[in-house]
């Protein structure tokens, strides 16, 4: 509205002052003939009219007042020759519109020829006298109309400088419009004279247009709000898009990835199958020589044999035990590594176990002149626990191999303790030695697997740096503690506490070293080295047993399907059909024998697999003479 209210006051404004130019123009030309141009007034007046619609009429009032030429002359002829004195108000302006030379310009007044116009009064001063003025009679009416009425929505009016309306269209209501609905303006008639302004209105033809255009306006606003949510969603959308599809390549890239990782983690799984495997194999292989070493020095032990080969015989056999421990140690950080290792829950005693390792080490202490103390006073009736015996002796062995290795000269004192808890066994042991002692700055590092602080081109002492590592993993395994304090030089006290579930004793810690005669029972070896099969052949000797041999499974089975066999002692890793198939035939005919898995295998799939194909018990070469006393007694007592 405002923008249309302006163009309209300035289509008025230029209506106007056309009109009141050619006035002037026509002043300019006779003022500057001398009046000379008077003689063309009434052409020049007919020519001025038809130009400017606005103007009615053209008269000229000579200098006393009077109308001395009047255009057009029909509608205005009773004008002529009017002397205006005659008519008071309107010499009265005349005489003040005539003091100087500008354009002056009355109200909105009746006219003597009827109706109502503004008149102009244009002074002409010429050889420096007044000489009259051109007075015009204007109605800007149609001209106005024809601007107006482009504007059709819209109303105008406008009213002079004391208030009167000349000009309304539209049938402009102001009083339905506040007041800053109505775009208004002043007008100044005569530019540079300072007469009283008019005034101009422009307003909406009705209020509903108003409000029609409100809401248009409403409705345009709503939409550009539309369009720029509409845009805003459309510039989410692309970009959820583009992460969308920076995520999917991320997700393809990840799942390359994970396959890449899929891929490997098979891989370390066959390579960690792999390992298990050449360790099976690798024990197998190292066991079965060794235990064919050690059983025969056992056997040679009985024989009369002079000192000096006495001595070799000793030597022979701690080499092979060093040998063994080594290859046991090495199987067993393998297990521990894996998270394989379980605890096994049989009936033993700690002491017993502790004073059966004593016994093992204390000659080869005192072949180095270190003597090893005990104090076991307190123990009068050993207790008998609930737990993992070999686990438990594989702890003390480490710690007292450890004092009798690293010990020269002085002694190794062994102090043990039980104490009954709450239904619970308590056992302190602490193996305190005077040998080299250890470094405080590496007291933690003794624990690390592979660690030892003596290595190198100089290493003195035997040994993997697998024993601690072990040894304290399994005691924490157990639930127990494992601690040290050590001085260079002075010496070193380990001291552990296990803590076991404490079950009756029923008297049978003693040991029960009689072998009983078994003569009676049917005993079969099946093992394809023969000197396995001698040296297990010799052990049950003891207890007059004369076994049945074969060298492999269908000669085994053979003699099977001929003679019920109470007891079978079964090789795992046989040419042809190993122990694991055989046994399983056997359990097809006969459910009653006692089948004993016996091999160098030590690995805990291989224990499983035999247990799972029929085996009651599962031995491991070497067999000690005292593993198979118990055994014998385990199940042909
Ligand atoms: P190994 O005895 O086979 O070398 P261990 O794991 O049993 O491995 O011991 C790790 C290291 O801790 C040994 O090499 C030795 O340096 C130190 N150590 C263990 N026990 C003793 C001890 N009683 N006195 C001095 N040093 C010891």
């Amino acid at each position: 509205m405002e923008i249309a209210g302006i163009l309209t006051y300035q289509d008025f404004k230029k209506i106007i002052s056309h009109n009141i130019i050619s006035l002037e123009d026509m002043r300019d030309r006779i003022v500057e003939s001398n009046g000379k141009f008077k003689t063309y007034l009434k052409s020049d007046t007919e020519r001025i009219i038809k130009q400017n619609q606005s103007i009615k009429f053209i008269e000229y009032i000579d200098s006393t007042g009077v109308i001395n030429f009047v255009a057009p002359y029909y509608p205005n002829r009773e004008v002529l020759n009017l002397d205006i004195k005659s008519v008071g108000y309107r010499y009265q302006s005349w005489i003040e519109n005539s003091k100087d030379t500008l354009v002056n310009i009355t109200s909105w007044v009746n006219l003597t020829q009827h109706g109502k116009a503004f008149l102009v009064d244009v002074p002409i001063y010429y050889n420096s006298s007044f000489q009259g003025t051109i007075s015009a009679g204007m109605d800007f009416k149609s001209q106005f109309d024809n601007i107006s009425s482009k504007q059709n929505l819209f109303s105008v009016l406008i009213k002079d400088d004391v208030g009167n309306i000349f000009y309304s269209y539209n049938n402009p209501k102001t009083e339905d419009f506040k007041t800053d609905q109505i775009f208004t303006q002043r007008i100044n008639p005569i530019v540079g004279r300072t007469v009283g302004d008019w005034k101009f209105e422009f307003m909406f033809y009705s209020n509903q247009e108003l409000r029609a255009t409100t809401l248009q306006n409403y409705i345009l606003a709503l939409g550009i709000f539309l369009s720029f949510l509409i845009g805003l969603l459309a510039y989410f959308f692309l970009l959820a898009k583009r992460q969308s599809h920076r995520y999917k390549l991320m997700n393809q890239k990840l799942q390359m990835l994970n396959e890449e990782i899929e891929k490997e983690r098979r891989r370390a799984e066959d390579a960690s199958v792999a390992k298990t495997q050449f360790l099976s194999n690798m024990s197998h292989e190292i066991r079965t020589p060794l235990s064919a070493i050690l059983s025969i020095s056992e056997i040679l032990e009985g024989k009369q044999l002079s000192t000096s080969e006495k001595e070799f015989l000793k030597l022979m056999q701690n080499s092979s035990r060093i040998l063994l421990n080594l290859v046991n140690n090495i199987l067993h950080i393998d297990k521990i590594e894996s998270g394989t290792v379980e605890l096994s829950k049989e009936v033993f005693s700690p002491f017993i176990t502790l004073q059966r390792i004593v016994d093992i080490y204390a000659p080869t202490a005192k072949i180095k002149g270190i003597e090893v103390k005990t104090n076991f006073a307190s123990i009068i009736n050993p207790k008998n626990v609930l737990g993992d015996v070999s686990r438990t002796e594989q702890i003390f062995t480490n710690l007292i191999s450890n004092a009798t290795k690293f010990t020269e000269e002085g002694s190794i004192e062994v102090f043990y303790e039980e104490k009954l808890q709450n239904g619970r066994l308590k056992i302190n042991l602490k193996v305190a030695d005077s040998g080299i002692g250890i470094d405080p700055s590496k007291i933690d590092a003794i624990f690390e697997r592979f660690k030892q602080l003596d290595f190198g081109i100089t290493k003195k002492h035997q040994g993997s740096g697998l024993g601690l590592a072990i040894t304290k993993t399994l005691v924490e395994l157990m639930g127990g503690k494992i601690g040290v304090q050590s001085k260079e030089g002075e010496g070193s006290t380990f001291t552990v506490s296990l803590d076991f579930h404490k079950v009756k004793n029923r008297g049978e810690n003693k040991k029960l070293r009689q072998y009983r005669n078994l003569s009676h029972l049917n005993v079969l070896i099946v093992d394809d080295n023969l000197l396995n099969q001698k040296i297990l052949a010799k052990i049950l000797s003891k207890n007059q047993i004369s076994p049945d041999l074969s060298s492999d499974g269908d000669d085994a089975l053979l003699k099977c399907a001929s003679r019920h066999y109470d007891l079978i002692f079964m090789d795992v890793h046989m040419p042809g059909k190993d122990g694991f198939e055989i046994v399983q035939h056997l359990r097809k005919i006969d459910n009653t024998s006692v089948i004993l898995g016996f091999s160098a295998d030590v690995t805990k799939e291989a224990i499983e697999r035999g247990i799972k194909a029929g085996m009651n018990d599962y031995l491991t070469k070497p067999v000690e003479q005292e593993t198979l006393f118990n055994i014998m007694n385990k199940y042909f007592s």
